[in-house]
């Protein structure tokens, strides 16, 4: 057994469990404390399924550690994207010349069990579900978090906050005025719908990232193994043409059959989707410092969490892993050095792709469908 220090890392999500593989590998022993209970024997929340795009950033990632091959057993490789007008046939836009580049389709769930059931595996990971962290004190690394059993309390000479967008340990740290944030949040949502196997076949061709670009708006759908499609819209929350515009069945019908023609032949469920399905939020997240006194640190979406429309923050939270474990190597492991050389390292690196994912929505909801950008790209790629 190591004789290093237990680390805490709040959040077995996805920068969560992955960061405990890193850790157990370097022998540190490694609680991981998660506020749900374990994903692995309950049923996923309803219209919250979120297909990811993992790209080469984030499968490099699991390829040092050796689960590159495992994760992929679940994804689907779309090698260009689908783009479907309001009239007329799709069209595929090759992601490269050659159509050899793809990015991989993959439920978030799927990847989270994968990654979970592999830190489960090491020596020194131990999991605690049903723990929600509800208070830190960052100069003694003391928690208390609420479980069905009540409140307890535990100890971490380190602790990692991996806890997302609405980090309860970047929460902490802003209580003891630690650091600043900001949150930006768009003016736009996200609702899933599913589109189901046609006759025991992908009812698309699931190659590809289909897009239903609309100028203010878009629809995205990505495949699953079980054949189904994951529908993604996104949309305003408010205003003409929003979420809160179609109020009944016959509106989402009729808005359906005039703007997505295509999509209601193929998705029976289309209206109960819709109509009970929950809104997700998008937005932009930054704080700073990332960390605090080398002994709380920040990383995934707790410390930069973006809107999706890069389709990298899953990708960018796995890099996040491995430059921790860089700096970890380069600071022969003095948290109090690594940390900050950690922040420093990433954090121009999270702005850019926070910023970049913004310019992308206009592209993916408008300029995919122009002929300008569609010559422009047989240009490219001629
Ligand atoms: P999370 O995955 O959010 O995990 C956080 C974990 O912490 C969760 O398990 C949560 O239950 C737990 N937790 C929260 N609070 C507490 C607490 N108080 N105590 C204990 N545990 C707690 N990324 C891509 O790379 N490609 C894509 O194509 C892509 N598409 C997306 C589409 C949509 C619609 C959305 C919303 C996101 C998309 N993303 C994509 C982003 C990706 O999902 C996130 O960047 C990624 O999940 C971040 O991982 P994380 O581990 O930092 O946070």
């Amino acid at each position: 057994m190591s004789e290093r220090d237990e680390i805490a890392v709040v959040g077995a999500g996805l920068a969560g469990c992955l960061l405990a593989c890193y850790l157990a590998r370097r022998g540190y022993p490694v609680a991981l404390y998660e506020r749900r209970p374990d994903p692995r024997v309950g049923t996923p929340e309803r219209g919250r399924s979120i297909n990811l795009a993992l790209a080469d950033r984030g499968l490099d990632a699991l390829r040092r550690i050796g689960l590159e091959e495992q994760v992929l057993a679940d994804a689907l490789p779309m090698r260009g994207r689908m783009i479907h007008p309001v009239v007329g046939e799709p069209q595929l836009q090759p992601y490269s010349a050659s159509g050899d580049l793809a990015i991989n389709s993959i439920g978030r769930g799927a990847l989270n069990n994968t990654l979970l059931e592999a830190a489960t595996k090491l020596p020194g990971v131990r999991v605690a579900f049903d723990h929600r962290l509800v208070g830190l004190d960052p100069a003694t690394g003391e928690m208390t978090f609420e479980t069905p059993q009540g409140t307890v309390t535990a100890h971490a000479q380190v602790v990692l906050g991996a806890d997302g967008a609405g980090s309860a340990v970047r929460g902490q740290l802003l209580e003891h005025d630690l650091l600043t944030e900001s949150a930006d949040f768009l003016d736009y949502g996200y609702k899933e719908l599913t589109i189901p196997p046609l006759g025991g076949d992908f009812a698309l061709d699931p190659g590809a990232l289909h897009i239903w670009p609309r100028g203010t708006s878009m629809m995205i759908a990505l495949p699953n193994p079980d054949r189904s499609f994951t529908c993604t819209l996104f949309w305003p929350t408010h205003g003409t043409a929003s979420f809160a515009s179609l109020g009944s069945k016959a509106a989402i019908e009729r808005y359906f059959a005039q703007h997505y023609p295509d999509v209601p032949p193929l998705a029976p469920t289309l209206v109960d989707d819709y109509q009970h399905n929950p809104i997700g939020l998008l937005g932009t997240v930054r704080c700073d410092p990332w960390q605090a006194g080398g002994r709380v640190g920040l990383l995934g979406d707790a410390a930069h969490a973006i809107v999706p429309f890069y389709g990298q923050g899953a990708n960018c939270a796995f890099e996040d892993v491995v430059e921790l474990d860089r700096c970890l190597d380069e600071c022969a492991d003095d948290w109090s050095a690594a940390l900050p050389l950690f922040q420093q390292r990433r954090q121009d690196n999270a702005e850019a792709i926070a910023q970049m994912a913004l310019t992308n929505f206009v592209e993916m909801r408008d300029k995919v469908a122009s002929p300008v950008y569609q010559t422009r790209k047989k240009i490219e790629h001629a």
